[in-house]
């Protein structure tokens, strides 16, 4: 099997760090074999050394790409993970950053681990485990976003779709979406108010002729962020690739690519599937450090959330509940899966804490508060 994209095992090598090596040999010798659909125990992360970072990398060899774009994915696509891993392979300082920031994480959110062991994010068998919203006194966290619109004619997104992406944002990220979780479902309990609202600190327009930006970052390059210490910025251009969206995760110290991308024809309420304004929401998540539902992998790959169960793949369109890998349910209507924006509505408990951690004390983010 070659890899496509990205080779995690390349890039660990590069990263001299032997003890991630073995443990990324590990996963990767689990993640070949097929059959394995093994769920591991939640990993009650209390030291650096526990930390996997071979989850930090994508698992896309032949077999997965070509599972998760036939079975049951979508044309959904989001790019943050490929961007990530490309920065990482680019600059490997940034490794270390990464992981100190993700230590800060984990230290915040294992205040608020399972009441139940062997569920979740790394685990999984269990649909249904309940993580306690941990403690931090920071209120609603409002974040001011500015919004840069790149197109041949910057007039073509007007104000009235930037005003309905920004209500949008605010509606699910505090949970007042109307669409809720249906009754019935293993997980109509768990929606929470994740306790963030957005203002906006000012839109700018820029009539430029490119017809495709990438996913390299160019148009950040070409009108760069303002203020990203203090402030979310958004680009909304033509990416091309069919990609929708990416962000930048929060922990790599470099703020001038810090921000969103999104396609014009996904910000904002327009129309389509993925008309609803939720690329933004699902990008925000990133930007908030959120990882995909399914880790980015099969079973063994992670979402480092307890209260979101395992799931072997990506799920597209609008499933009927169960839709099922990993011996569980998958939360299939969580914002960080690829369903359509009409058939998601939630984050959880575990991810209201992850978000919320880096912005606490030496938390990534603590410099927008
Ligand atoms: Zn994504």
């Amino acid at each position: 099997m070659s890899s496509l994209i990205i080779n995690p095992f390349k890039l660990i090598l590069r990263m001299k760090k032997v003890s991630f090596l073995l443990l990324a040999i590990a996963a990767l010798v689990m993640s070949c074999d097929d059959s394995n659909e093994n769920v591991l125990p939640q990993q009650d992360v209390s030291t650096a050394q526990e930390i996997d970072m071979s989850n930090f990398y994508l698992v896309t060899d032949d077999e997965e790409l070509s599972r998760t774009t036939s079975s049951k994915n979508s044309s959904k696509n989001c790019s943050s993970m490929e961007v990530l891993n490309r920065q990482l392979k680019e600059n490997p300082g940034l490794y270390n950053k990464m992981y100190n920031a993700e230590l800060h994480t984990r230290n915040h959110t294992a205040k608020g681990k399972p009441d139940k062991p062997g569920g979740g994010g790394s685990g999984g068998g269990d649909t249904d485990v309940d993580v306690a919203i941990v403690a931090d006194n920071l209120g609603v966290i409002n974040i001011p976003v500015y919004v840069h619109i790149v197109y041949p004619d910057a007039n073509s997104i007007s104000n009235a779709q930037v005003t309905s992406q920004m209500n949008v944002l605010n509606s699910d990220f505090s949970s007042t979406n109307v669409d809720q979780l249906p009754t019935g479902t293993t997980f109509e309990n768990d929606a929470t108010d994740a306790g963030f609202s957005f203002s906006l600190a000012g839109t700018f327009r820029h009539d430029n002729s490119t017809s495709s930006w990438g996913t390299n970052d160019a148009v950040k390059t070409a009108y760069p962020p303002i203020t990203p210490e203090t402030h979310m910025n958004i680009w909304v251009c033509n990416i091309g690739g069919g990609i929708l969206g990416y962000a930048q995760f929060p922990g790599t110290k470099t703020p001038a690519t810090d921000g969103i991308v999104l396609g014009g024809d996904y910000f904002g309420v327009t129309s389509g599937v993925y008309g609803a304004g939720r690329t933004a929401t699902h990008e925000v998540g990133h930007y908030l450090n959120l990882r995909h539902i399914w880790g980015d992998g099969r079973c063994r790959q992670d979402d480092f959330v307890a209260d979101t169960p395992t799931a072997g793949s990506s799920n597209g369109g609008c499933p009927t509940f169960p839709s099922s890998s990993c011996k569980s349910a998958d939360m299939t209507m969580n914002y960080m899966d690829y369903t359509y924006d009409a058939c998601m509505y939630m984050f959880t408990d575990g991810q209201r804490n992850r978000m919320r951690a880096i912005f606490t004390s030496g938390g990534a983010r603590e410099s927008m508060l």
